[in-house]
């Protein structure tokens, strides 16, 4: 009996081991992986990472005047780049005067207010020269622009009003690349009628303007909090952002079908491998602003994140969430798929920053934290 007991016990704790052996083989390399990226980077954002990503640590510029500190990241600063931003003022408990203005190349960039300062996030164009670029702060307006009485009393209580202060920029060259090989976009097996060619006309149209609508807003707020995720759970790049590419074009004369020179397209957003059916996550938080089926863009779920920052989802063969719904990172959009103009199933992913596209898997390397978060950066 005492055997039997014995034996029962040890059963149950080899059981109730290796329980927790599976138990925490689970979990362990999400957490370890989690940790090993917060120590390397000391701050509190979460990155929920793909297998076989390579995560890149952000390159960190720091800028201190009497008034203000100013933390500036990116992953490489190279063109196609996503730039985040945060200006604290120098005393955490005092805040800025006058709300300040930011400028980068001469273009006003929009500052977000938090509980620590400001923070924004911009688009390096793929398009801008590799060089120095100014990057202006200016504490609200200029002297001669505001009128005598405001002027005083903010001369008396900030004595060092600065105005602006330039800093500068170095972007680096991106090296896109160009594929010769045709791609072959999946073609009906039949020619549509004349009619259902014009009903097609006027639904592509009819989207164009319904997207225009849809990257058109704005918001002051960022609805970007501190976790970050990849649309997947396997990282497999077939197609790179802003690579040149070439589109077979065919033609139908009656029966014959004609190859004619291909189209060159450069590509928007990146390609990533994905069989039919893989779950889609959205890669921060925001709002669903499209949720639909379009033409060339499939099933097309369109994420808005605030300051003009979208995150765009394409071909999915379904899709889980629906218009006007807030959306957290991490959260399950639908499933890749091959529809819209194709040559196979995969996830084409997107992310434009007022109308700047951009690399989107260069936002996983920021430091972006809670707009209430209060901690002191490094
Ligand atoms: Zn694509």
């Amino acid at each position: 009996m005492k055997i039997h007991k014995e034996y029962l016990s040890h059963k149950f704790f080899c059981r109730a081991f290796l329980l927790l052996f599976c138990f925490c083989s689970c979990l362990t390399p999400k957490l370890k992986s989690d940790e090993s990226l917060l120590t390397h980077l000391r701050y509190s954002t979460h990155f929920r990472l793909a297998k076989g990503f390579p995560f890149q640590k952000p390159q960190h510029k720091k800028w201190e005047t009497k008034e203000y500190i100013f933390h500036v990241y990116s992953r490489s600063f190279a063109q196609g780049d996503v730039v985040y931003l945060e200006l604290l003022p120098q005393d955490v408990l005092s805040s800025f005067p006058i709300k300040p203005r930011l400028f980068f190349n001469g273009r006003e960039m929009p500052l977000s207010k938090t509980v620590f300062g400001y923070r924004s996030f911009f688009g390096i164009p793929t398009t801008l020269k590799p060089g120095s670029y100014p990057l202006q702060v200016q504490l609200g307006k200029p002297f001669e622009s505001i009128s005598v009485a405001q002027n005083q009393s903010l001369a008396s209580s900030h004595p060092t009003y600065p105005g602006r202060k330039d800093f500068t920029i170095t972007v680096r060259k991106k090296k896109f690349s160009e594929s010769k090989r045709r791609i072959y976009i999946r073609r009906r097996k039949k020619a549509l009628s004349a009619r259902k060619l014009r009903a097609r006309h006027k639904k592509i149209h009819r989207f164009i303007a319904e997207k225009k609508k849809a990257y058109s807003r704005f918001t002051d707020e960022i609805f970007i909090r501190s976790e970050l995720a990849h649309p997947l759970e396997k990282h497999y790049v077939t197609s790179p952002f802003w690579i040149k590419r070439h589109v077979a074009r065919f033609q139908r004369i009656g029966k014959r079908t004609i190859q004619l020179k291909p189209r060159v397209r450069i590509h928007k957003g990146i390609d990533l491998r994905a069989r039919t059916g893989t779950p889609i996550y959205s890669i921060a938080d925001g709002r669903v602003v499209i949720a639909k089926r379009m033409v060339f863009e499939g099933n097309f779920v369109l994420v808005e994140h605030g300051q003009g920052i979208f995150s765009g989802y394409m071909h999915l063969s379904k899709i889980n969430v629906r218009k006007n719904k807030k959306i957290r990172s991490g959260q399950l959009i639908g499933y890749s798929g091959a529809t819209g103009a194709v040559s196979g199933a995969h996830l084409h992913l997107l992310l434009q920053i007022r109308n700047v596209p951009v690399d989107p898997l260069s936002l996983l390397s920021l430091p972006v934290r809670d707009e209430t978060d209060t901690t002191q950066k490094l």
